[in-house]
C-alpha cells in the first residue's frame, strides 16, 4: 500500500518512504503550558494521534515525540524573533489571581509565584485532557512529552553549535541571533524570502530589536536576562532559550537523529516557528531536518475564527462541560468531532455538529457492544484475528493512506457497518475493534461519574431485569437520567447517550 501525505515543504503530494522502515520518527509541536489547552490546540493533537495510529495501523514502529513548551514563549510569538511579554509571566499573574480568589483547587498550585509550579498544574491539566481524547502519546513515558526546561543543556549545545559555525552571533544587546542570511534555504517552507522578510513580511518581522541584528529576520536564540522568571547560566550570561531552538533540539535528541521523517503543528507554526527550526537543525547538522512538514488548518466556531473577544473560545474542559452544547459532552465524541473533517480543511465546530458526532460514534457503540454480547450468549471467544485483506480494513486504510482522507474512511466504516451482520459476530467484532484501533471512539475511559460507569450502570440494569429486579433496575435509570443521559433499550440490552441540549 502505498501511502502519500501533503508536504508543506514541496507544496505537494508525495509519496511517504521512511528513512530507516519499519521505523517512522515523529515530531509533534505541542502545548504551551500556559493555560488550559483549547479545543484548537488539540485539533491539532488529535490530528497527530490519528496520523500515528494510521502508520500503526499500516504496520510502521511509530516513535513519537511532542514536547511540552514551558519555556521561551513569548506573547508576541507571531514575530520572528519573539517579542512581548514572556508568557509564563502573564501565567503567573492568572493564577496568584485565581488562588487569591479561591478558583484554585486546593493543592493545585502551593505556591502560585513560583513559575515551575504554574506549568506543572498546566502540563497535567494538558496530560489529562490528552488521556481523555485517546492520545497515544500520553500514556507512553515521559521523555516522549519532553518538557523544555527539562533540556536546556542540549538546546545550548546547539546554539553553541550554530555560533562556532557563523550561523549564529552574539549582537550588541548581549543576546543571541540566528543569521537568517548565512542558510541560503530560509523561506522555503513558508514562501518568504529575505528581501521581502527584509521589506517587513506584513509586520512579522518587527520585532524590539532591529537596531542590533544583521537582518530583520534574525531571531532569538539565548537571551540573557537577569531578572527573568525562570533562567539558567550561560556561556552568553543568565537567561533563557528563544521558543524556536527548543523543538530543534528536543527533536533531535529525543528521537536521537538528525533526520526525522514527519515534523506536524498548525497551520501558524508555519512561519516564524518552524521556518526557524529548519533553518536551526540544518545548519548544526549539515543533513535535511524532517522530511515532511504536516500542518493543520485551523479549527473555526459556528463558521468564525475562535478568539477570546469574540466569546467563542473553547478549552476542552468547557467543551466536554457542555458550554457549547447545552449538556455535557463525551470525550470521545469530541475526539471524532476534531477528527471527522479533513486536516487539511478548516472544522467548523458547532453544537449540532458535536450531535451528529454523537450518532454517529453511538452507532459504533451499540453495534460493539450488541456483537459483544451476542458472542458472551454464544460462549464464543470474543477475540478472532482478522485478515488485513478484509475489504472494509483494506479500504479504510486505502483512505487514510491517500493523505489521511478521513471522510473517504468514514464512508468506508459506516457502510461496512450497515451490513456487517452479513458476517459471523467474531469476525465483525474483530473488524470494528481493529478499526477503533485508529478511531479510539469506542471506549470512553473516564473516571468515576464518567462514561466508564454509565455503561457499568447499563450492565447493572440489565442484569437486575433479568432477575427480574424491576424496583433496581428503574432506580439506575433515574439515576443515569438525572445524570444527563438518555436511557435506550435496545436489542442488544441497555445503551445510554449524552443528552445533547438542556431537557427543557
Ligand atoms: P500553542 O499552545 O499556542 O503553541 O499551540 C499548540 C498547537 O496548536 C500548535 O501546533 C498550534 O499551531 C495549534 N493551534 C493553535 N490554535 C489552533 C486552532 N484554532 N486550530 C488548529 N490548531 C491550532
Ligand atoms: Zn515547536
Amino acid at each position: 500500500m502505498a501511502i502519500r501525505f501533503y508536504n508543506t515543504l514541496s507544496h505537494g503530494l508525495e509519496d511517504f518512504l521512511p528513512v530507516d522502515p519499519p521505523k517512522v520518527y515523529i515530531y509533534n509541536c505541542g502545548p504551551t503550558v500556559y493555560d488550559f489547552a483549547h479545543i484548537g490546540n488539540f485539533r491539532a493533537f488529535v490530528f497527530a494521534d490519528l496520523l500515528r495510529r494510521f502508520l500503526e495501523f499500516a504496520e510502521h514502529d511509530v516513535q513519537q515525540v511532542m514536547n511540552i513548551t514551558d519555556v521561551g514563549h513569548m506573547t508576541e510569538d507571531q514575530l520572528a524573533d519573539g517579542g512581548g511579554q514572556d508568557k509564563m509571566h502573564v501565567a503567573v499573574e492568572r493564577v496568584k489571581t485565581a488562588k487569591k480568589s479561591g478558583k484554585l483547587p486546593d493543592n493545585a498550585v502551593t505556591d502560585p509565584s513560583d513559575p515551575y509550579q504554574v506549568a506543572r498544574y498546566y502540563a497535567g491539566a494538558f496530560v489529562d485532557d490528552a488521556k481523555l481524547l485517546g492520545l497515544k502519546i500520553a500514556d507512553e513515558a515521559a521523555d516522549h512529552m519532553p518538557r523544555a526546561t527539562d533540556h536546556i543543556p542540549a538546546m545550548q549545545d546547539l546554539i553553541g553549535k550554530l555560533i562556532e559555525n557563523d550561523h549564529a552571533y552574539l549582537a550588541a544587546d548581549g543576546a543571541v541571533y540566528y543569521s537568517v542570511q548565512s542558510f541560503p534555504d530560509y523561506g522555503r517552507l513558508s514562501g518568504n524570502t529575505l528581501e521581502r522578510l527584509r521589506a517587513g513580511a506584513g509586520g512579522r518581522v518587527q520585532g524590539e530589536h532591529q537596531a542590533v541584528k544583521r537582518h530583520p529576520a534574525d531571531f532569538l536564540l539565548w537571551k540573557p536576562d537577569p531578572h527573568h522568571l525562570m533562567k539558567w547560566d550561560s556561556p552568553w550570561g543568565a537567561g533563557y532559550p528563544g521558543w524556536h531552538i527548543e523543538c530543534s533540539a528536543m527533536a533531535m535528541k529525543l528521537l536521537g537523529r538528525s533526520t526525522i521523517d514527519i515534523h506536524t503543528g498548525g497551520e501558524d507554526n508555519i512561519f516564524p516557528h518552524h521556518e526557524c527550526e529548519i533553518a536551526q537543525s540544518t545548519a548544526a547538522t549539515g543533513q535535511p531536518f524532517a522530511r515532511f512538514w504536516m500542518h493543520t488548518r485551523f479549527l473555526l466556531v459556528d463558521g468564525q475564527k475562535m478568539s477570546k473577544s469574540k466569546g467563542n473560545f473553547y478549552t476542552v474542559r468547557e467543551i466536554l462541560a457542555g458550554k457549547l452544547t447545552g449538556s455535557p459532552v463525551d470525550p470521545r465524541v469530541l475526539r471524532y468531532e476534531l477528527l471527522k473533517a479533513h486536516y487539511r480543511s478548516n472544522l467548523n465546530l458547532s453544537a449540532k455538529s458535536i450531535e451528529e458526532s454523537a450518532i454517529q460514534v453511538q452507532r459504533l457503540r451499540v453495534t460493539a457492544g450488541a456483537l459483544r454480547k451476542k458472542l458472551a450468549a454464544l460462549d464464543a471467544p470474543a477475540a478472532v484475528e482478522v485478515d488485513p485483506a478484509h475489504p472494509a480494513l483494506a479500504a479504510f486504510a486505502e483512505a487514510l493512506s491517500d493523505d489521511l482522507n478521513i471522510g473517504g474512511a468514514l464512508g468506508v466504516v459506516f457502510d461496512w457497518l450497515g451490513r456487517h451482520d452479513r458476517e459471523g459476530p467474531a469476525q465483525a467484532l474483530a473488524v470494528i475493534e481493529r478499526l477503533d484501533s485508529v478511531l479510539a471512539v469506542l471506549d470512553s475511559d473516564t473516571e468515576q461519574g464518567g462514561e466508564g460507569d454509565a455503561t457499568a450502570k447499563c450492565r447493572a440494569i440489565d442484569a437486575a431485569r433479568d432477575a427480574k429486579d424491576f424496583e433496581t433496575a428503574d432506580r439506575l435509570r433515574d439515576e443515569l437520567r438525572d445524570a444527563g443521559y438518555v436511557v435506550l433499550n435496545t436489542a442488544s440490552g441497555t445503551v445510554v447517550e449524552r443528552r445533547l441540549t438542556s431537557p427543557s
